[in-house]
């Protein structure tokens, strides 16, 4: 860098020709040097101008974006500062609640509409009021303790009574709060009269009162079961008529105590009764008390359901019915019999009027016949033994209605005597043979008693008479076979038996044959004649005698008659 001898900056460059004290000197001017340079340069700085220009320009616009947005963002702060203001106002001014601030004294300084309507102070009344003189004497005890708690948790739910400036008294519900404003004390309320709710609760308190009383004092049998069957509540009306203590029965359904018969149909009801199929279910049924017994309840059960429809409980009314029910089979069992004696007597009618008819009408016949001229020997010993068939069949006939004309009347006298058992029996065989011939049924008598022991005291009559109805209707109802009959001794009784290979009797009918005019077959067509009333007598014959009398059966294959009476000598 130097001067040239023209006084012109340049930029010259030296260098010694070797070998000579020569030196070699170029240089050119520094303004041709830089004109290039100072060409770009400019450029370089035109071009960092513009650059700084328009980031200037773009930061200047971001501030100003920003600027506009804070502007505008406190502007909306302030907008919504106002409407909360106005919103606070509103709430202050038409809020239901009273609404009050107190100051580190508890003295009121701020008070709503609400709190001047209910106290009836006016706002600046009201405003300077202590919160002593809101309460009434009587709720004034607790104050201290409400206001300490109030201060220990910055909080406090408190139930007291307040007072409106005419000394009138409501219940109040206070929610209440510590509050600092700017480093004060204050103390928020916003409170509540309750005289509604607590005249409801009130009214809900009496009527679960008198609901209990009634469920409890009732002389039903009352349960009160949750959804699930599962027993809630029962009266002592109730655990009275199962035998259960109210404790052993919560927690039990009802199928631990009914009948097994009746859970299906229970539960099907109960069902229904849930789905809204049926209003109510009523039903009489059984139920198994804690002693096994049974007894009969007359039960009504209704739901209890929520708002919304669903079932909430079940209630059951049950009331003792088992004597009507015991009144009700008694007399249908009465009736039955009444119907049954009433169809027994008019078989017995028309049967005896059959039986007395046939061997008269045979009577009459043959003693008309027995008049016509010219008949002969045997034709008129033939109609006398007809006739005198016919009038001992009448004769038994009528023997029976006396006899049972006596019974009924309770005429007949016992005539006891000493027999010799075994030669009473040989007899009375003798006396039936006559009629083995005919059908072909062979009588057989076993004895098994010596006859040195077969002394007994009984009314001959009453046992022979016994003994001669069995065999007649062995003979009656046998086609084929043959008919045993004789005695046991067994304790201190002689057992009888007539047994024959006959008709039989059907089970069924094999208690009512003792019966008065009871006959298996009654129909008009029936093949055996009779009244039905012979084993009627004979019952009461035996009993007479101070045995009894029974029989087994087997259709078709036969029947033996027992009975017994005392082996007394
Ligand atoms: P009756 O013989 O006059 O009809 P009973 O009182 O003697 O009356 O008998 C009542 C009924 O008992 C008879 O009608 C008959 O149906 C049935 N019975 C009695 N004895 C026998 C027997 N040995 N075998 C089958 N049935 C009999």
């Amino acid at each position: 860098d130097g001067v040239d001898y023209t006084g012109v900056r340049v930029v010259a460059a030296m260098k010694k020709v070797p070998a000579t004290h020569w030196y070699l000197v170029v240089k050119i001017d520094r303004d041709e040097v830089f004109s290039a340079l100072k060409g770009i340069i400019g450029q370089i700085v035109t071009i960092t101008i513009l650059i700084i220009l328009t980031l200037a320009f773009f930061l200047v616009f971001l501030w100003w974006n920003q600027r506009a947005k804070f502007y505008k963002g406190k502007y909306e702060d302030e907008l919504e500062r106002l409407a909360l203001i106005k919103h606070f106002d509103y709430i202050l001014k038409y809020a239901n609640d009273i609404i009050l601030l107190f100051n580190k004294n508890y003295i009121i300084v701020e008070a709503n509409d609400r709190a001047i309507d209910t106290y009836q102070y006016s706002r600046d009344e009201l405003i300077g009021i202590n919160v002593t003189e809101l309460r009434s004497p009587e709720a004034l005890s607790t104050i201290k303790k409400d206001l300490d708690l109030l201060e220990k948790n910055g909080y406090a739910t408190i139930e007291t009574i307040h007072r409106r400036k005419d000394g009138t008294t409501f219940p109040i519900e206070i929610s209440a709060r510590k509050v600092d404003i700017e480093g004060a004390k204050f103390y928020q309320s916003i409170s509540r009269d309750i005289s509604e709710r607590k005249e409801a609760e009130e009214t809900l308190m009496q009527s679960e009162e008198r609901f209990r009383k009634v469920f409890e004092d009732s002389p039903f049998g009352m349960v009160m079961t949750g959804k699930d069957l599962g027993i809630i509540k029962v009266n002592s009306a109730f655990c009275k008529m199962l035998g259960y203590g109210e404790e052993e029965l919560v927690g039990l359904t009802f199928k631990d105590f009914t009948h097994p018969e009746h859970i299906s149909q229970d539960e099907l009801s109960i069902l229904r009764l849930v789905a809204k199929e049926i209003p109510i279910y009523h039903t009489e049924k059984r139920y198994i008390k804690k002693d096994l017994s049974i007894i009969w309840g007359s039960t009504t059960v209704n739901i209890i359901r929520n708002k919304e429809g669903e079932a909430l409980l079940l209630f059951a009314m049950v009331q003792d019915i088992t004597e009507r029910k015991k009144t009700e089979s008694d007399l249908i069992a009465a009736k039955e019999k009444a119907e049954e004696s009433d169809r027994l007597k008019t078989a017995f009618l028309h049967n005896i009027s059959h039986e007395i008819r046939t061997p008269m009408n045979a009577i009459l016949g043959f003693s008309t016949l027995l008049n016509e001229p010219g008949i002969q020997e045997d034709e008129r010993n033939q109609f006398i033994e007809v006739i005198s068939q016919s009038s001992s069949q009448l004769l038994s006939i009528i023997n029976d209605i006396v006899d049972l004309a006596s019974i009924e009347s309770g005429q007949v006298k016992l005539n006891v005597q000493k027999i010799n058992i075994n030669e009473e029996l040989r007899n009375l065989r003798e006396q039936f043979s006559y009629k083995q011939e005919p059908v072909g049924i062979s009588l057989n008598l076993k004895t098994t008693l010596e006859d040195s022991d077969g002394y007994i005291s009984t009314d001959k009559t009453k046992l022979i008479q016994i003994l001669s109805n069995l065999i007649n209707n062995a003979f009656k109802f046998t086609k084929k076979g043959k008919i045993t009959f004789g005695y046991v001794l067994k304790k201190n009784n002689l057992e009888f038996y007539v047994e024959d290979t006959g008709v039989g009797i059907p089970s069924e009918y094999q208690n009512r044959v003792f019966d008065r005019f009871y006959q298996v077959d009654s129909t008009i067509s029936r093949h055996y004649s009779g009244t039905g009333l012979g084993l009627s007598i004979c019952k009461a014959y035996v009993e007479l005698l101070g045995g009894r009398i029974w029989l087994k059966s087997v259709p078709d294959e036969g029947s033996i008659f027992y009975f017994t009476i005392p082996y007394k000598q």
